[in-house]
């Protein structure tokens, strides 16, 4: 390793010359303490920024053991200290380009875990972006030294134990760590989500993830209240959603989808006074919606659709233009597929003739070949272990089938189960169950592994595009349907396990085992080894798999 001193001397020699001269920062400079390794080199002063990451020794940074010895606190902690790192990086100074521009991948409302920080052998790894400085296209030398030996080496002292906030390190491991312990316990107690008394559940507006403020807190309703046990902060008490099939219903505007979106949202755990850090949603839950155009490949649809018009078959169904109803049902059998334990849906994203079809219809349309969702969801839960929570206003004909029936009245729910069963009775909605076929176990699908070439088309490519795109070979990925992704940095890293299905994955294998097979190797490696499009986020088998499932150039065996 050369030392910050001849990097110094290495940029004066190379100022004002040519932006190439660069290449030669390539390698490690520094000392023991703090050292500054420069990855890649950006080819001129307006491409993305350079890759260079800071390590930190263990007796410099003296993080103690104990906040980092499980994957879920490391996972915690290394996303506080790439929050706190972002806090005291350098502010840009003129040059062109993206000169001086320091950037690093750091979080939102959740908390997860990221190749942009990590232990190695007890150092802190600190991956950042750099916008080597310049004047015009021209080497600017000092600033570069500035900013090399000085600013970042400085900024990443502030990540060293002794000057962090250790309380709230601390708490931010332990939020991190009682949603994976409360997790758990939802699996073993059969819950699919828990919402702790007191959260705060809306947010400030459609595109802030920041709490609404003088909001009503949420506060169970008695007969749905558990009491769970948590590592660090005593037993929490809640409302409970037990597994089978739960109905959110209530006038407009008193709350549904909040309580949905933040039950999908769930599944992460989230920074200490986000108002949703005690909702916690089982691993396998997802949120599903219809999506007109998007492509289906190969799914059976047969549960809910068995025919379509001139007699085609739904058996092997593939279509680069879904509607809304077979979108939704194709959504409900890949999510059986990928061993989803319990979908959400709301009735505003989801296709009305896939959800309901009332007696007025039955006897008017005869040809008619959904089997909609209300004649499904209990199989769904009995035989397929998924459960169903539903947002909806709309039909009194799913009181009939709920275990759970929510009213949400001033955003706040109340368990009205007796009472819908009374009105179930009282008011029969005289329509006939469809009659349907038994409803099979989706069978397996294996894709063709060249079908998920990124080099397909031209050179290869995966990129993201903000949350909801991904650039992958020759295709771009629409992704927003995939509720529950809430990073671009797990757009990338789905971009990332693809490829590395499409270099790795056995021949033949499902689409399934496929999807174990990258998340194992991830567990195995860590995000960082999988390499490099940018900075990678922890993504979950279902927002993969629904990546794979919408790749328009899958083919199947
Ligand atoms: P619904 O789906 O029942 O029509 P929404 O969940 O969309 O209702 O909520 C309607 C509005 O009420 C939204 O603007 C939302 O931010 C707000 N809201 C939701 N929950 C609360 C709450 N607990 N306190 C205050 N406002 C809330
Ligand atoms: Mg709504």
């Amino acid at each position: 390793m050369r030392t910050f001193a001849e990097l110094v001397d290495l940029l004066s020699g190379i100022d004002g010359r040519g932006y190439g001269g660069y290449k030669q920062l390539k390698g490690a400079w520094g000392g023991a303490d703090v050292a500054v390794v420069v990855d890649h080199v950006q080819g001129d002063p307006f491409a993305t920024p350079s890759r260079v990451h800071v390590v930190v020794s263990e007796p410099t940074h003296g993080i103690p053991a104990s906040l980092r010895d499980t994957p879920t606190r490391r996972a915690a902690l290394t996303d506080f200290l790439l929050r706190r790192f972002a806090e005291v990086l350098p502010i840009r100074e003129g040059g062109s380009g993206r000169s001086g521009e320091v950037s690093v991948d750091e979080g939102g409302a959740e908390i997860l875990a990221r190749s942009a920080c990590g232990f190695e052998g007890g150092a802190l790894h600190l991956r950042i972006r750099v916008g080597l400085p310049a004047r015009g296209r021209r080497i600017s030398g000092r600033q570069a030294a500035a900013l090399m030996t000085d600013a970042i080496p400085h900024a990443a002292k502030h990540v060293r134990w002794s000057q962090l906030d250790q309380a709230a390190a601390r708490e931010h491991v332990a939020m991190a760590e009682d949603h994976a312990h409360i997790a758990a316990q939802l699996v073993e107690r059969r819950l699919v989500a828990f919402v702790r008394d007191g959260s705060i559940l809306p947010r400030q507006s459609g595109v802030s993830s920041r709490p609404l403020a003088g909001a009503v807190a949420f506060e169970s309703p008695p007969s749905l209240r558990v009491v769970l046990d948590t590592l660090h902060s005593g037993p929490v008490s809640g409302m409970g959603i037990p597994a089978g099939v739960t109905l959110v219903t209530g006038g407009g505007f008193h709350g549904k989808t909040t309580l949905l979106e933040a039950i999908a949202a769930g599944i992460d755990p989230h920074v200490p006074g986000d108002g949703r850090e005690w909702v916690v949603t089982a691993p396998d839950v997802v949120k599903l919606r219809s999506e007109d155009g998007r492509s289906v490949v190969g799914v059976d649809l047969r549960p809910f659709i068995t025919e379509l018009p001139q007699g085609r078959a739904t058996e092997t169904f593939t279509t680069p233009d879904a509607s809304g109803s077979t979108s939704l049902a194709a959504a409900i059998v890949e999510a059986i597929e990928q061993r989803a334990t319990g979908i959400l849906l709301d009735e505003d994203t989801s296709a009305t003739n896939l959800l309901i079809r009332d007696a007025r219809m039955q006897a008017l349309v005869a040809r008619e070949t959904i089997t909609p969702l209300i004649d499904r969801v209990r199989e769904l839960h009995e035989q397929h272990g998924v459960s169903t929570v539903l947002v909806v206003g709309g039909s009194g004909d799913y009181l009939e089938v709920a275990d759970l029936v929510i009213l949400m009245e001033d955003y706040l729910p109340r368990d009205v189960t007796a009472q819908a069963r009374e009105i179930a009775a009282q008011y029969p909605t005289g329509r006939t169950r469809s009659a349907v076929e038994p409803f099979e176990s989706p069978a397996p699908r294996s894709p063709v592994r060249r079908s998920l070439d990124a080099n397909r088309g031209h050179k290869q490519r995966v990129r993201a595009r903000g949350l909801r795109e991904l650039s992958y070979g020759d295709e771009t990925i629409d992704l927003s349907a995939l509720a529950q992704l809430v990073d671009e940095s797990q757009v990338r890293a789905i971009g990332v396990l693809l490829r590395w299905i499409d270099q790795h994955g056995s021949e033949d294998a499902t689409l399934g085992a496929l999807v174990d097979a990258a998340l194992d190797a991830v567990t195995r490696h860590g995000l960082y080894a999988l390499g490099g499009v940018g900075e990678l986020a922890a993504v979950r088998r279902h927002e993969l798999a629904g990546a794979m499932n919408r790749l328009r150039g899958l083919q199947l065996v």
